[in-house]
């Protein structure tokens, strides 16, 4: 297989997110770094695991290009996510890059994280001014721990535990968990209780309880069955009230396109390295943008080098082109 499709543009979407409503992405990193390789993880195996925080784009950059793109949107915005395909607290200028999106547009900034670094006060105290903070709960042992996200060697679970608890007392924004269910992997009931005694000390907003729905860094990533799920959701019920757990268990509605970018191609480029798009929905996006058929659009797709097309379970999906 050819080389990976490089992507330059940092923002994309908007997508509708099951979440947070109509979010347009920001994705900070330059490629996938990430502090984790989970095994459910839709940007793929993280080729180096690091701990390094690091300038990965000029910060001025990020934030003209969010202010351009939230002008030119005919859409109305609900958040500006710091979403990246990776971690993005990795990225030393997050801090800069939340507060003058904040000052220079008015919308409201959430970033997703899997909160492996908020044992550091400098990351913790970057994120304090973030609408709403996400932060991942995945496992509640150590063995969980190492199965599903795949940690880097230096990180143990209660070190990560112990910072997102710490940042969950300082943060006063909106903080929500997700959890990712995989069978076989973070099912078993014990797990479950740890899990569920990590969400209540850490006391989110709402906890979302997930499943993979796109297609997983591996092939042999399934999700627990429907009846497993709402015991689940019951049992994490228990330890944070029923009106704080939320089940998640399908893929979000049709995005509101147009997307941003420099023409359809580069839009599908942009919000595909990180969110790969149902193909019904990338087709009807090229439709419309570019005025041809479904064959033709699909054409479009295939030939285009750029994209792959995948699936998981009984859904199609397209994303940008990886290496492998
Ligand atoms: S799911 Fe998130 S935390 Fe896990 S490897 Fe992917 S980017 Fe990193």
């Amino acid at each position: 297989m050819g080389e990976a499709t490089e992507v330059r543009g940092v923002v994309f979407g908007p997508v509708h997110s099951r979440r947070l409503g109509v979010s347009l992405g920001v994705n900070n990193l330059a490629g996938k770094e990430c502090t984790y390789s989970c095994v459910y993880c839709q940007a793929g195996r993280t080729p180096s695991k690091s701990l390094t925080r690091r300038v990965f784009r000029d910060p001025t950059y990020v934030v003209n290009e969010v202010v351009r793109a939230l002008h030119n949107l005919s859409v109305r915005v609900d958040y500006v996510t710091f979403v990246p395909d990776g971690e993005p607290t990795l990225d030393a200028c997050l801090g800069y890059e939340v507060s003058e999106v904040l000052r220079s547009t008015g919308a409201r900034v959430a970033v997703i994280t899997n909160g492996s670094l908020l044992w550091r006060a400098d990351v913790r105290e970057d994120l304090l001014n973030a609408s709403l903070v996400s932060v991942k709960i995945d496992c509640g042992s150590e063995e969980v721990f190492r199965r599903i996200n795949r940690p880097h060697e230096l990180l143990s679970w209660s070190l990560v535990l112990d910072g997102i608890l710490k940042f969950s007392k300082e943060f006063t924004g909106r903080l929500i968990t997700e959890t990712m269910l995989v069978e076989g992997v973070n099912d078993s009931p014990a797990e479950l209780r740890k899990i569920s005694e990590a969400l209540r000390l850490v006391g989110p907003d709402k906890a979302y309880i997930m499943v993979p729905v796109r297609p997983p860094a591996e092939r042999w990533v399934r999700p627990p069955t429907r009846e497993f799920l709402r015991e689940a959701a019951e049992l994490i019920s228990e330890y944070l009230g029923r009106d704080r757990v939320h089940l998640l268990a399908s893929v979000e509605g049709r995005p509101p396109a147009p997307f941003v970018g420099e023409g359809v191609l580069d839009s599908l480029a942009r919000l595909t390295k990180v969110h790969p798009l149902k193909l019904d929905y990338a087709l009807e996006t090229i439709v419309k943008e570019a005025r041809v058929g479904r064959e033709e659009a699909l054409k479009i797709i295939l030939e285009s080098g750029a994209f792959e097309v995948v699936r998981y379970g009984d859904t199609f999906f397209v994303r940008v082109r990886r290496d492998g």
